[in-house]
């Protein structure tokens, strides 16, 4: 029932997607509104962490969809799902809280960078199962079926803190 979800939304996305990312389509890092694509570029621009795990991640097989959502305030400030495989490549999609000021999104998304940079280095996670097996065993484990990394928590700091100086 999970993988044909996965499988639904997939498809959903893509054809959702299609005229959105049209002059990105060949990128690993695919924002999905105009938001997340500015972000993206200031992060690029500004924080050269941020660069960094740009870069990492630009050699990697993940495919990566970025979203700016209207979350539940206080219930979480992004997130990381691993959507599918297909191809050789693996579909993750990142969302990040939009009540969020700029310089937190900033932080927030270099945070589930980090994520999906610990998920490029795992090329054997391509399920959700498998990377919650994965967290259970290397990482700090959230409420749930959160998970959560001090790399990832690590990195948040230091972007937000790369930022501030240059502003
Ligand atoms: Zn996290």
């Amino acid at each position: 029932m999970r993988h044909t979800l996965t499988i639904l939304v997939l498809q959903m996305m893509f054809s959702a997607s299609t005229p959105a990312v049209a002059d990105t389509i060949d990128s690993v890092l695919r924002p999905r509104t105009d938001l997340a694509r500015m972000l993206l570029a200031q992060g690029a621009m500004n924080s050269p962490t941020l660069n960094a795990l740009i870069a990492r991640l630009e050699q990697s097989d993940l495919i990566v969809y970025i979203d700016v959502d209207a979350f539940r305030v206080g219930h979480l400030q992004g997130a990381l799902t691993l959507m599918g495989h297909s191809g050789g490549r693996r579909y993750v999609r990142i969302s990040l809280d939009a009540h969020n000021d700029r310089r937190s999104l900033l932080a927030w998304l270099g945070h589930e960078l980090q994520h999906a940079v610990e998920l490029a280095d795992h090329p054997e996670i391509t399920s959700n199962d498998l990377l919650a097996a994965y967290y259970g065993n290397h990482a700090m484990i959230g409420a749930a079926d959160r998970y959560e990394s001090t790399a990832a928590i690590a990195m948040r700091i230091r972007i937000a803190k790369e930022l501030s100086v240059r502003h």
